[in-house]
């Protein structure tokens, strides 16, 4: 046997795992982790992504052109996995063709660069960081149904702070923040969830679930398709005209506005106003 057939013959030895129902890549990679018995991180990044654990990040990954190589072929196409097990849907319908394509180049290769300032996540307030969020009810339910609890592709998006199927609060992981240390390979118990802020109780609920569902929504529409910026325009021109403009904008913004993530949305009725033209004004061909 030769060096190469014996690396096979090892890589044959994994147990193959596939995907649970809305499941992410970062959490397959985790229970692919648990399953291979290394106690390094490093070991499993290298053996399924090809990649030193440093470049690795939950929730937008690059490496997954590799996975083919590394005899995962089986979790689907790059595109597939892209559009299917990691956030990047939700930011598809706000891009153009251009970035769409390379935002798909970088995350199939092995250095995610700068590919969040590239999309505007940095500059727009919104969407940076995401920290690894769960339900505790929907966690109880997958080990009854599947002997382990995972990470819910639905449960990450940015803006979705609560289960829709559940109503329930998410708890965030204190494994995937940045000052949490060195990177592992997590899965979601009870011991590494925390609630998502002291203010929680204050926070309205169906204000929450509201914005969930759409953001759900809009990750249904970047699989498919992104939006046309000068139609989105028009679009909210004619609700502007239809509605009662910014006063209602603004009752819509108060109760998310308690949480950190939306505290730039506008605050009075002049912000509101100027968000508002902004939205409606036709979109320079750049943008
Ligand atoms: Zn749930």
């Amino acid at each position: 046997m030769n060096v190469t057939s014996g690396q096979e013959w090892v890589r044959g030895q994994f147990p193959r795992l596939d995907w649970l129902p809305d499941e992410t890549l970062f959490s397959l990679c985790s229970r692919q982790h648990l399953v291979m018995g290394n106690l390094d991180p490093a070991t499993t990044s290298t053996a399924v992504l090809g990649l030193s654990e440093k470049f690795i990040k939950h929730d937008i990954p690059c490496g997954i052109a590799a996975l083919e190589q590394n005899g995962f072929h089986y979790w689907g196409s790059a595109e597939s996995i892209l559009l299917h097990h990691t956030i990047f849907s939700v930011f598809v319908p706000f891009q153009n063709k251009i970035k769409i394509e390379d935002a798909i180049i970088t995350i199939k290769g092995d250095r995610i660069d700068s590919l969040k300032y590239r999309l505007g996540l940095v500059s727009s307030g919104f969407g940076a960081e995401h920290p690894l969020k769960a339900c505790p009810y929907c966690m109880r339910e997958d080990v009854d149904a599947h002997g382990i609890a995972y990470w819910h592709l639905t449960h990450q998006y940015p803006g979705v702070l609560i289960c829709p199927r559940h109503q329930a609060w998410l708890m965030v992981s204190t494994k995937s923040r940045r000052w949490s240390g060195r990177f592992e390979w997590s899965l979601p118990t009870k011991d590494c969830l925390i609630q998502q802020a002291s203010s929680q109780k204050l926070w309205l609920r169906p204000a929450f679930l509201n914005l969930a569902n759409n953001v759900i929504d809009l990750a249904v529409i970047g699989r498919v398709m992104s939006l046309e910026s000068c139609t989105v325009a028009a679009t909210y021109r004619k609700a502007v005209l239809q509605g009662g403009r910014s006063a209602s904008l603004l009752d819509r913004i108060e109760p998310l506005r308690r949480f950190h993530l939306f505290e730039s949305l506008p605050e009075d009725e002049k912000s509101t106003e100027s968000f508002m033209n902004q939205l409606i004004r036709t979109p320079r061909r750049s943008i």
